[in-house]
């Protein structure tokens, strides 16, 4: 049976992921995988649109119980991806997309290779700098801890599929789009796997 396609998007916190990651779900059907997280709502987000917001104990638990398909510590907090939610989009052959860190990107490709990584970033660490202080969602010590963190991230980018860089958001978003529709075009990977 076929199933649907796995795409992973990763940058630095700034690159604007978020924001193109939502631009892209108004023109497209496809499913955005929801992951748990250790870290506290921030204003504006909502359980289980944005994140599942658990305690560290129960994280710790359904990590020992390999729930997770991929899970990393990222800026102080943990974050996972549940395997019974991709597996089940993926049979029923809609397309998922996982907005993940690179250290998660890394265990989902070893575990299924057929996963298309797509990395955003900003056209320097300038710009990232000037977004996230832009933003206003973070405290200065947690901005120091993402800055310090987008300048290792931005070093994985080589292993990514596809790298596109956020200049301008229109062209960036098309971009985005574009590289999706020609995957979707293709013949659909087949499901199954770990
Ligand atoms: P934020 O706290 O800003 O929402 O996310 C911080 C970082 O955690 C981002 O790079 C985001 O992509 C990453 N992240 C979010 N969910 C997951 C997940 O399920 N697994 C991993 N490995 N990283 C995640």
């Amino acid at each position: 049976m076929a199933g649907g396609h796995l795409f992973i998007l990763s940058g630095p916190a700034g690159a604007g992921k978020g924001t193109l990651r939502k631009i892209l779900f108004q023109k497209m059907d496809m499913v955005f995988s929801v992951s748990c997280t250790t870290r506290s709502m921030r204003p504006g987000e909502a359980e289980g649109r944005d994140y599942y917001y658990i305690s560290r104990e129960d994280f710790e638990r359904m990590a020992r119980c390999g729930e997770f398909l991929e899970w990393a510590e990222v800026h102080g907090n943990l974050y996972g991806t549940r395997k019974c939610d991709v597996e089940g989009v993926l049979y029923s052959g809609r397309d998922i997309l996982l907005e993940i860190d690179v250290q998660g990107a890394r265990q989902v490709k070893s575990r299924k290779p057929e996963a298309i990584l797509i990395f955003i970033t900003a056209p320097s660490l300038d710009d990232l700098e000037s977004r996230l202080e832009d933003r206003g969602t973070e405290t200065q010590a947690q901005l120091d801890v993402r800055l310090r963190n987008a300048a290792n991230e931005m070093r994985s980018a080589r292993e990514y599929d596809h790298i596109i860089v956020n200049d301008e958001l229109l062209r960036a978003s098309e971009e985005l789009a574009g590289l999706i529709e020609r995957y979707r075009d293709r013949t659909p990977v087949p499901s199954g796997g770990n």
